[in-house]
């Protein structure tokens, strides 16, 4: 049979482990961490650095395609392995999404909008970013931030006072005008090896203490907002000549208008409620479209919410599994430390 390699193994690389086992596939997922949620879930791991250029051999040589299931994979990495083996989504989609400041020119350049933003490379940059921005904005290293790590808001004249290039890392920064948004929405899209295209419907989003609480199906937008949050997926995608599922992250307006915070590519947490309501899940629409099968119908069956376990809060599951409508899912960490994500359910709210 096939094998299919994926770089990280974290749980999102464990779900991706277990949609190719249920295609038929084997896997082999390139992890550092030996104890990590993938491990248990793939046919073999390859404990290495990313970058590893004897594991990234081996890895091309063992794999028929190669995806990765976080943003932060080496673009050394991906197009060394490209060299010999097929690795999707493409090496351009982690360049442009690795970076904050590159993620906001790109989207710009072809159309779709975002905050408003300057490259903050010293303290002089800040005040004068700042007025052109409004008064009001986000500073964010450029890089490696996720779950609202790295970030500082800059509204109130303390923090704008206090705000500085040393406090933030000395690392290269970005300063987002602050929107004043009514409501987050993602949408999580695919785009097969044929140039099939397919979009779930938007979730809208809650996040507490910068890491995402809920998910909630259908979001409370209008059609022409959701119509619009797709099409600029699959613009996103056709720029990108992507292949996979991509999530995209949106800020609604008050006018029903989109700016888009950022892209991921690779499947995305606000996608989870795909494995209860829908009949093909992110997880195996991605499988799909990087083996090179057709995509699966992306509706959904049922209305719902999906919630995050975040450290103690796993400590609920065995009152969670007595709910009959409810889909539970753990990712085997042994440790609940705080803000770290444990596991997630999925609420079936009614049919769709
Ligand atoms: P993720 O875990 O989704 O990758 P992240 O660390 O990359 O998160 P962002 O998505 O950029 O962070 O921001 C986290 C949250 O902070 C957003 O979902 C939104 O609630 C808020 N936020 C970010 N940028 C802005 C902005 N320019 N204006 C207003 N709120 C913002
Ligand atoms: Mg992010
Ligand atoms: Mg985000």
């Amino acid at each position: 049979g096939s094998t299919i390699g994926i770089i990280g193994g974290g749980q999102l690389g464990r779900m991706l482990a277990i949609a190719a086992a249920r295609l038929g596939y084997r896997t082999m997922i390139l992890e550092p961490q030996a104890d990590c949620p993938a491990a248990q879930l793939a046919n073999r791991q390859i404990v290495a650095a990313y970058d590893d250029p004897a594991a990234l051999h081996e890895l091309a040589e063992a794999s028929d395609v190669v995806t990765y299931e976080f943003e932060n994979v080496p673009v050394s990495a991906a197009g060394m392995l490209a060299t010999t083996v097929p690795v999707y989504p493409p090496a351009r989609a982690l360049e442009v999404s690795q970076d904050r400041l590159t993620e906001k020119t790109f989207l710009n350049g072809i159309g779709i909008a975002t905050a408003g933003f300057r490259a903050i490379d010293g303290d002089a940059d800040i005040a004068s970013a700042l007025q052109d921005l409004g008064g009001a904005g986000i500073l964010k290293t450029r890089r490696m931030g996720y779950d609202g790590k790295g970030q500082r808001v800059l509204r109130g004249a303390a923090e704008i006072a206090d705000a500085s290039f040393s406090a933030m890392g000395n690392v290269p920064l970005i300063l987002e005008g602050f929107v004043s948004f009514d409501r987050e929405i993602s949408i999580i899209a695919a785009r097969g090896r044929d140039g099939a295209l397919s979009a779930y419907d938007p979730a809208e989003n809650i996040h507490r203490d910068g890491i995402l609480h809920t998910s909630t199906v259908p979001a409370a937008i209008s059609r022409q907002t959701a119509d619009a949050a797709r099409d600029t997926a699959f613009a996103i995608l056709q720029a990108l000549d992507y292949v996979g599922v991509i999530g995209v992250e949106f800020f609604v307006l008050a006018d029903g208008g989109l700016l888009v915070n950022e892209i991921a590519p690779r499947v995305h947490n606000s996608g989870h409620w795909t494995e209860a309501a829908c009949t093909v899940s992110q997880f195996e629409q991605h499988i799909r479209a990087v083996a090179g099968l057709p995509l699966g119908r992306a509706a959904r069956h049922s209305d719902c919410v999906m919630e995050n376990l975040i450290g103690d809060d796993v400590l609920r599951a065995g009152a969670l599994l007595a709910e009959p409508e409810l889909m539970l899912h753990l990712y085997g960490k042994a440790e609940a430390r705080p803000g770290r994500k444990m596991g997630h359910f999925t609420r079936l709210t009614g049919e769709s």
